[in-house]
């Protein structure tokens, strides 16, 4: 089958090739594949640890066609990847939380994932997509919307609480869309307008949430504290501006702040979250498609996007 690899890192090291068709699980045609930071940053060669198996297939997003009948999914399915590899057999994957298995790791890092014309994985890993969601909205689920859905459901949201988002990439304005739907009066840091959404270039200092959601760290993380009401909760889940952050940390206390951390979401997240996304209407911007042949060029558009995400297709 035709896929695209490196032997290492490095977007001139990516070649297109011929190689051996995996057997390990259930076999799904690929049609979309999603371009995220993670993929962007594998190729990059900014993520070297844990990454296998050599020469690799990147991509960690992905859309399908199921060509053979599973337990539950059958041949002809639209499917996704739920994206974590885990073991099945720890104290975390027992309780639900397979995202945080030790001995687990992400699809697409820790094993071959998506950019090529078929995978095969267990169908521990295969969730079947609701039929009103179209390709480009379904093949955005398994990490975008997922991280959104899991960071809001541990702010355990209650309806009309202010709820304000720093950033609109994609997995931002699918956290615009959840906290909607489950009631949530919306704000966002963000240079883009969007409409539909309170979005400010600064966020005016007499605005206090009840939520923040702040996935951007270094010292805007530090900024969530001015923003987050007494007793108020930040969630964090990302690092985009830097892993370090210098605060005051008077103000936790004394204000009764929660700070929770949230990495991807557990199986059940995705299933909730499918059955949600199945019944409203959800949907991404979309800046380009290209082929996945030429993610060269793709490669170039990335950082200079303007707003939407890129998504390949097969
Ligand atoms: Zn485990």
């Amino acid at each position: 089958m035709k896929a695209l690899y490196f032997e290492k890192p490095g977007i001139e090291n990516l070649k297109i090739g011929d190689v051996k068709e995996p057997k390990n699980g259930l076999k799904i045609k690929i049609i979309k594949a999603g371009f995220n930071p993670l993929d962007y940053n594998l190729i990059s060669g900014n993520i070297i640890y844990n990454v296998n198996p050599m020469p690799h297939i990147p991509g960690s997003e992905v859309l399908g066609i199921a060509m053979e009948d599973g337990k539950n999914i059958k041949k002809g399915d639209r499917v996704i990847v739920y994206g974590k590899i885990f073991d099945n057999n720890c104290d975390m994957c027992f309780s639900g939380n397979e995202q945080l298995c030790y001995n687990g790791g992400i699809w697409g890092v820790i094993t071959d994932g998506g950019y090529s014309e078929y995978i095969s994985i267990g169908e521990q890993n295969i969730f079947r997509v609701p039929e009103n969601l179209d390709d480009n909205t379904a093949v955005s689920i398994g990490i975008g919307a997922l991280t959104a859905y899991r960071a809001l459901k541990k702010a355990n949201p209650e309806l009309h609480k202010k709820v304000l988002i720093y950033g609109m990439g994609n997995t931002g304005i699918f956290t615009a869309q959840l906290a909607k739907y489950m009631g949530l009066d919306v704000y966002a840091l963000s240079r883009k307008n969007m409409p539909d959404i309170k979005t400010f270039k600064e966020i005016p200092g007499d605005l206090k949430a009840d939520i923040v959601i702040n996935p951007l760290g270094g010292d805007l993380f530090s900024d969530s504290l001015k923003h987050v009401k007494r007793k108020g909760k930040i969630i964090t889940y990302g690092i985009l501006n830097g892993r370090f952050s210098s605060m005051d940390i008077a103000g936790i206390y004394t204000n009764e702040i929660e700070i929770y951390g949230s990495t991807g979401g557990s199986r059940l997240d995705l299933y909730e979250l499918l059955n949600i996304m199945g019944t409203h209407k959800f949907s991404l911007p979309v800046y380009k498609e290209y082929s996945l042949w030429d993610i060269k060029d793709a490669f170039n558009d990335f950082k200079n996007r303007e707003n939407g995400r890129i998504i390949f297709n097969l």
